[in-house]
């Protein structure tokens, strides 16, 4: 067997512990003679798999008791109109537009009802975060919304923004469980699980109670209310039982080595590795203003399109894959999430250095 260093942005990589424990089980889950695949989700082995799955996320997030968490399905992009639907009582909301997903939200928004745009980063091809420390925030909007890490132009947001006082909404998917947050701060953040988590098809979401009610937008259907999946227990259709499964060894993992402190720690020690090569470089070059980088997605390019296709080529050979920028801004992107060791970026920055050797003018 041999497992390469993978780059994805999502689906990505994830422990090899995790992955190999899930082999071990994968035909008879600990003496019930099925896969998790394979079971009810209404049976008791599966409810203390979810169960404890829930209780592992509280604990290495310090969730408070008045916030629910949902295993919800429909990816993120589905969070993008169930907020709105759920919590667009005024029909007004504010959206900090710092890259594509964020962009998305806020067009989806657009259907429902008045969506602002409280500021943006277009302007330099979202390549810093905007000052958000005094924003056009108006009374009778329901809601801030922020993409808190931007995956396709690896920014992040260093401090969250003065709302004024209203309810914070952050889609977090691409920095979950990176480093240890306030969840107090948010009114709600969700992220779709492919990234730092567990495999695609389970989105979590974790919501203040109070914004849980049955006052939701007319029209909304049943499954896109975020009450009726709380007062089942995420359970009132089949939920995505086995990438719930998986999250919750994910979850195990972080808490057995070390939890968010120990994340952040390892996380800042990748990321330093990859933007200190990137600044000291003469052929490569990141594409963030330094003060916005983000920690998990690092975006980088040479400045010659054929040289880049020539990288990406030659570093998929060595091992490396996925190193491709998303396909709206080309380039280079390393995503280095949690289960990417450090051990891969050195391997890597030691590729690029032997590529700028080579291709040196
Ligand atoms: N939000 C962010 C920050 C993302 O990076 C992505 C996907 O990469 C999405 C939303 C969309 O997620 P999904 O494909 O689960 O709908």
């Amino acid at each position: 067997m041999s497992r390469i260093y993978n780059f994805s942005a999502g689906p990505a990589m994830l422990p090899v512990e995790v992955l190999q424990e899930a082999a071990d089980e994968m035909l008879d889950y600990r003496g019930c003679g099925m896969s998790v695949m394979e079971m009810s989700h209404r049976s008791k082995v599966y409810e203390t798999i979810i169960q404890e799955a829930q209780a592992d996320l509280r604990t290495l997030l310090g969730i408070p008791d008045n916030y629910k968490v949902l295993f919800l399905q429909g990816g993120a992009s589905t969070q993008f109109a169930m907020i709105p639907m759920n919590f667009m009582k005024n029909r007004k909301a504010g959206y900090v537009v710092t890259g594509q997903w964020a962009k998305k939200a806020f067009a989806e928004a657009k259907i429902f009802g008045e969506a602002v745009e409280l500021a943006s980063s277009a302007d330099k091809t979202f390549s810093y975060i905007p000052d958000c420390s005094d924003l056009p925030i108006t009374d009778d909007m329901d809601y801030v919304y922020i993409c808190e890490n931007n995956t396709i132009y690896g920014t992040k947001f260093k401090t969250l923004p003065n709302t004024k006082g209203k309810n914070l909404i952050a889609d977090v998917s691409s920095c979950f469980l990176s480093e240890p947050i306030d969840v107090t701060k948010y009114a709600m953040l969700y992220a779709g699980a492919q990234k730092n988590v567990g495999p695609a098809g389970v989105t979590i979401c974790i919501i203040r109670e109070d914004l849980i009610t049955e006052d939701v937008l007319p029209q909304t259907p049943t499954m896109l209310r975020y009450k009726i999946h709380a007062d089942n227990g995420s359970m009132y259709n089949t939920p995505p039982a086995y990438a719930i499964y998986i999250c919750g060894k994910v979850f195990k993992w972080l808490l057995k080595t070390g939890g968010l402190e120990k994340r952040k720690e390892v996380n800042e020690e990748k990321a330093k590795i990859l933007y200190d090569f990137l600044d000291s470089s003469e052929l490569f070059k990141g594409t963030v203003e330094p003060a916005s980088r983000s920690l998990m997605n690092v975006p980088f390019v040479t400045g010659d399109s054929e040289l880049d296709a020539k990288f990406i080529a030659e570093s998929k050979a060595a091992g490396f894959e996925n190193l491709k920028g998303h396909r709206t801004v080309g380039g280079m992107r390393a995503s280095i999430y949690n289960a990417m060791p450090v051990e891969g970026v050195k391997a890597l920055v030691e590729f690029m250095k032997k590529f700028e050797a080579e291709n040196k003018h």
